[in-house]
């Protein structure tokens, strides 16, 4: 997987054969040596999250919500991930969460009260099936803990190989899980994967979706409505969509931020208030998923403000003032 350090091509037989007359999968698949000829920089931390974790594994930088990122492979490599630093190259040699260090974040949720979710995440937690399995199952027991999520865009690249089974089992963990499917363009919701959405809701989750803006695949307003109309159909909620985050390797998929404001804008005068998810920005080297006001708003764009108070510029995404409170 590791071709000298750079973020390789990893695409599935699905991915292939949709690839075949879908030029956005193919936008989102294939490696485009023009642009990631460049090996992928490890150190980054772009979304601060490496700054001391209080356990191997997990990412707190919200109260009450912690971030389990389960395993760091994933079924298909987008060439657009935010933590293409990690996955499938760099931290990827520790892979998955071993049962020991689960059992270190396991006795860490345990011990923390204030924690309320937990989110497994990654890379793509399906691909550790049996760390989901145990991670959940030892969470059940664990009274303060409401709300499971499962962050994952396996069954959109290899529909074909979801444990089914599993689901189901996870799915009755808690009262309360919430399935979190990562879907970028319509063209992904091929027959396999609305029978999967079909069967999880049957099992008893509760369906949401995050997508990223992205330049050549879903940058304009019909693709989106068709995205979040049918995703609203099949019971699925558009939870997020995301600005993609400004990598050397991704900037052919960035989007200018007013395009994206104005398409949002237009989203929710055609849109079901179901149908039309949020705009936010993970802010970069900043604390917080900050909610975007569409244009029915007079509001300055070219300035945003993270948790901690910190101002950040979103013509060069660097944060411009210091917060109250360092990470
Ligand atoms: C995105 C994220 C969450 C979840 O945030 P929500 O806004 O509740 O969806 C939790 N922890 C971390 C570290 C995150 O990046
Ligand atoms: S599935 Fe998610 S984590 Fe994996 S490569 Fe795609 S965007 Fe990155």
């Amino acid at each position: 997987m590791d071709t000298e350090g750079r973020f390789a091509e990893k695409t599935t037989l699905h991915i292939r054969s949709l690839s075949a007359t879908s030029p956005a999968m193919r936008a989102m698949y294939d490696y485009d040596p023009e642009h990631e000829n460049i090996p992928a920089d490890t150190e980054r931390d772009l979304l601060l999250e490496k700054v001391a974790p209080p356990v191997f594994g997990v990412v707190r930088k919200f109260d009450g919500r912690l971030l389990v990122l389960l395993s760091y492979t994933c079924a298909a490599h987008c060439r657009y991930c935010e933590r293409q630093d990690r996955v499938g190259v760099g931290l990827d040699r520790r892979g998955r969460l071993t049962t020991g260090q689960l059992d270190d974040v396991i006795d860490y949720i345990r011990s923390d009260e204030s924690i309320t979710e937990v989110i497994a995440s990654g890379g793509d937690p399906l691909t550790h099936p049996r760390g989901l399995e145990y991670l959940f199952g030892a969470l059940r027991e664990v009274e303060h803990v409401k709300v499971l999520r499962i962050h994952t865009r396996f069954p959109l690249q290899t529909p074909r190989q979801v444990d089914v089974d599993l689901m189901g089992r996870l799915a009755t963990c808690k009262t309360t899980v919430f399935l979190s499917l990562h879907v970028d363009q319509p063209d992904e919701l091929t027959p396999e994967v609305v029978d999967l959405i079909g069967r999880f809701r049957g099992q008893g989750y509760i369906l949401i979706s995050q997508s990223v803006f992205l330049k050549g695949v879903n940058d304009d307003v019909e693709t989106l409505a068709t995205l979040f109309g049918e995703l609203f159909f099949l019971g699925v909620r558009p939870y997020y969509i995301y600005h993609c985050q400004r990598i050397e390797t991704t900037a052919r998929f960035e989007m200018e931020f007013d395009d994206e404001i104005k398409i949002m804008s237009t989203l929710r005068e055609r849109l079901s208030g179901l149908a039309y998810p949020q705009h936010v920005l993970d802010l970069p080297g900043a604390r917080g998923k900050v909610v975007v006001p569409s244009e029915h708003w007079d509001f300055d764009h070219s300035r945003t403000r993270d948790f901690d108070g910190r101002e950040l510029s979103t013509d060069t995404w660097q944060v411009t003032t210091a917060g109250e409170q360092q990470p």
